[in-house]
């Protein structure tokens, strides 16, 4: 393990979110599925991460309610299962960062997934690679738009500055670590900003951290 994951480890427990060390993904999606009741109704926040652990074939798998975002026959329905997703038993999603003293860092559009981490779900489960741990928020924040973004950017084919250039608009304009800084695009994927500082309700997120580069 390394020190950044181990930092990052001893302060999310010390800011009282439920903490998980997986050596690998195969342990990463076992500790993820314990901590999913049989029956339980889930959701999902859109992550490259839980594609990688293959995780939606598990919850497509009959054993649970599953909320299925990516199924839809029209953009109501669409809406009406993002609502849905924020009073599930559980909402699995990934971090745009975490950081070694403790905090989660996520940056939305929609803001559905930094909706759930914040209030609604009983239990949110987050995994993430180490690829992902930085050492302080302003390095999050720097992460999201020279990393995260971009290639969400790239993967939702937003057409965004950032998806041409590999880094956010507000880095040219040497304004980076300005949080809300960025494109005037319509398909701007950076509208909503969250800091999960500490965890209010006992046991209602659990981070799991990878020891192997997954999501972006
Ligand atoms: S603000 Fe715009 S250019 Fe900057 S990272 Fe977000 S989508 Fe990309």
């Amino acid at each position: 393990m390394n020190e950044a994951l181990a930092n990052a480890l001893v302060a999310l427990k010390k800011n009282r979110f439920d903490v998980y060390y997986a050596e690998n993904r195969e342990e990463a999606r076992e500790i993820a599925l314990e901590l999913i009741p049989e029956g339980a109704s889930c959701a999902v926040g859109g992550s490259a991460t839980l594609d990688q652990l293959g995780l939606l074939a598990d919850l497509r798998s009959g054993k649970y309610r599953f909320i299925d975002r990516y199924d839809f026959a029209s953009q109501e329905e669409r809406e009406e299962k993002l609502r849905l997703g924020l009073m599930t038993d559980v909402f699995l999603m990934s971090s745009n960062a975490v950081t070694e003293d403790g905090l989660l860092y996520n940056v939305d559009g929609r803001g559905n997934r930094i909706g759930a981490l914040a209030h609604g779900p009983k239990s949110v489960i987050v995994i993430a690679g180490r690829n992902k741990i930085v050492p302080t928020l302003a390095d999050a924040v720097i992460r999201v738009k020279t990393v995260a973004a971009p290639l969400n950017a790239k993967r939702l084919n937003c057409g965004t500055y950032c998806q041409e250039k590999g880094h956010c608009l507000s880095v040219d304009q040497g304004c980076a670590e300005n949080m809300t800084a960025g494109c005037a695009s319509r398909r701007r994927i950076c509208s909503k900003f969250s800091v999960e500082g500490m965890q209010f309700i006992p046991h209602r997120i659990k981070v799991i951290l990878v020891d192997d580069d997954l999501g972006f």
